[in-house]
């Protein structure tokens, strides 16, 4: 391709809204376009991306054993109303209607759809298993759509679908696709991790995650370098050893504690550390509230809240001040778990419960309680773990340290069972001619969020260094100045002899300065480089690769080599 007639609109200014790495550098690298919040546009450099990342998805799949196929992004309300995600999924679905005022949505996800697609036509067992996928794109209306093709509205998914006999098969299924998954991540040469994931609002029993591990990513990892045990930060055991449990229960005592609403307060107040207070969360699910009682010194971690309680995270909101108010008779900062007005929900983390003598809201304001016990002053529903994991807790499998880190979630895989084909009615018959429930998998991998997550592990200050396999283009000529003749044919001669060798090649033949082309080369990341320069006349050109920068003056006659070696040096043919 001739840069001189490359649609190829790089930017100077980063729009404001840009905040990390890859969204800025994809912007000025003229590879994406946003429209509106969330919904962008692949340019041509972009959409090459896009498609060999598709392409390395696809092989794997199809290696696996999975068959592609490609269903509508509408979808009709009914099946959706069967499996009761119509209304679970919440604010996330876009909903539209027909002209006919027939209800549908934009597909954020397709497990219903398949689930209904096979159901009539799989009858028997010999039909099992089955494997489907597609790579399409999907809707969500997401809450806080950012970090441009990392939360995005619209975005490129591969979904897959696995159609199983029994668990074991499913089991199966899913190690098969785990693997093929490692595999495609590898290739695409993130660094990653697999973690247990939650199954959320897929329903279902194990889930993994996984993540190429960023500082930008919005998922926290919890991991442990001494076992194998890694987990979400919504998912992690936290392994929480409280003391004192033998101190025996002293009388509870009402403290005045004027204007002390924070823990921080509380621990000046009282001069004693954050453990030794229970802290009050008070939140309102459906309208009603429920009231969570956690160690002062940790956080509660919603998605654990939420999965105890059987609701969506969307319905799943803090109390205003009203509410709280109403059921503690107090401002806030000072509700607790003694006395509260009305018969409310209580949640009490399982920590708490082997507490002695803790210090917690009166329910009054400016008042707090001490030595308040669970059992003797309030009691509650003992909830196993409701807490967030946290720097330097341990490794629920073998007591190490736990590390923390960031990730971006590039793939998950669900073990569905039979939530899907229960409520769909996807049977089959077995040897006996028994009816049986179809066991379920699935399997997501965000086709245009590994495209970001590329860049943010592969880029330095002045752009984008693309790995080989994913790179939009293999090579960049580089013509200093397309005035002199020389140097012209020289350029066109490489650029032709590389081309006809099955190589991906630009050619910037632009009447722009030098430092422009440069500038242009680096932020848009071409991972081998060639400049024909001053020495054309000798038949030199100037050899570098995008990753290190490092030149060297080659004859024309050594690029073919040089480029085998990186080719090969990548695990990569010609
Ligand atoms: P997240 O926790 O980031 O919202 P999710 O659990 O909702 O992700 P899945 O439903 O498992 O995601 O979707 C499969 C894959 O699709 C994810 O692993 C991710 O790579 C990608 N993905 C999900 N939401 C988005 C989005 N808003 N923009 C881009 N890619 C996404
Ligand atoms: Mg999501």
């Amino acid at each position: 391709m001739r840069m001189s007639k490359l649609y190829m609109p790089t930017l100077r200014e980063v729009p404001s809204e840009a905040e990390i790495p890859s969204h800025k550098l994809l912007l000025r690298g003229g590879m994406i376009r946003k429209l509106v919040s969330g919904v962008y546009s692949y340019l041509p450099l972009g959409y090459r991306v896009i498609r060999k990342i598709e392409n390395i998805v696809r092989e794997e799949m199809d290696n696996a054993g999975s068959q592609e196929l490609l269903m509508s992004a509408i979808q009709p309300k009914e099946i959706w109303e069967s499996s009761g995600r119509w209304d679970n999924f919440g604010p996330e679905m876009f909903k539209l209607k027909d002209r006919n005022i027939r209800e549908f949505c934009l597909g954020p996800t397709h497990e219903e759809y398949f689930t209904s697609l096979i159901r009539d036509e799989i009858k028997s067992y010999k039909q099992l298993p089955l494997n489907l996928y597609q790579i399409q794109t999907k809707y969500r209306d997401e809450k806080r759509p950012r970090f441009g093709l990392i939360r995005a509205r619209e975005f490129i998914m591969k979904d897959a679908y696995s159609f199983d006999r029994d668990v074991e098969g499913m089991e199966k299924s899913y190690q098969d696709m785990w693997k093929a998954y490692e595999r495609i991540f590898t290739r695409l040469k993130l660094k990653y991790k697999v973690v247990e994931g939650d199954s959320g609002a897929m329903g279902g029993n194990q889930s993994h995650e996984f993540m190429a591990m960023s500082e930008v990513g919005e998922s926290l990892v919890a991991y442990c370098d001494n076992c194998d045990y890694a987990a979400t930060d919504e998912k992690a055991t936290v392994v929480y050893n409280v003391e004192r449990t033998e101190e025996d229960m002293k009388d509870m005592e009402k403290v005045p504690t004027p204007n002390t609403t924070t823990i921080e307060d509380l621990v000046d107040f009282f001069h004693i550390d954050k453990s030794n207070f229970g802290k009050a969360l008070v939140y309102k699910i459906g309208g009603e509230p429920v009231v969570a009682i956690i160690p002062g010194d940790r956080e509660l971690n919603e998605t654990k809240l939420c999965n105890y309680l059987k609701v969506p995270e969307h319905e799943l909101e803090l109390a205003d001040e009203k509410t709280i108010e109403k059921i503690s008779g107090a401002a806030k900062g000072f509700t607790g778990p003694v006395g509260l007005k009305e018969d409310v929900k209580i949640l009490v983390d399982s920590r708490i419960t082997h507490m002695r003598n803790i210090i917690v809201g009166g329910n009054e304001t400016d008042y707090h309680l001490k030595n308040v016990n669970f059992g003797r002053d309030f009691t509650g529903e003992v909830v196993e773990d409701l807490l967030l994991i946290d720097k330097g807790d341990i490794c629920p499998k073998c007591g190490k340290t736990l590390l923390l880190d960031r990730g971006i979630e590039v793939g998950n895989i669900f073990q569905l069972g039979t939530k899907y084909s229960d409520s769909l009615k996807a049977t089959y018959l077995d040897e006996n001619g028994k009816e049986q429930p179809i066991v379920m998998g699935s399997y997501g991998v965000g086709v245009s969020r590994s495209m970001a997550a590329i860049v943010e592990q592969y880029h330095d200050e002045n752009g984008i260094i693309w790995p080989l396999v994913v790179a939009p283009y293999h090579v960049i000529i580089t013509i200093i100045n397309v005035k002199n003749e020389e140097q012209r044919e020289l350029g066109e001669r490489i650029y032709k002899e590389l081309k006809d060798r099955g190589l991906e090649v630009l050619l910037d033949d632009r009447n722009e300065r030098a430092g422009v082309k440069f500038n242009d080369r680096d932020l848009i990341g071409i991972p081998i480089r060639i400049t024909v320069g001053k020495r054309a006349n000798e038949n030199i050109v100037e050899y570098s690769l995008r990753e290190d920068g490092i030149n060297e003056d080659i004859p024309v006659e050594a690029i073919g080599d040089k480029i085998e070696e990186k080719f090969k040096k990548e695990g990569l043919t010609i």
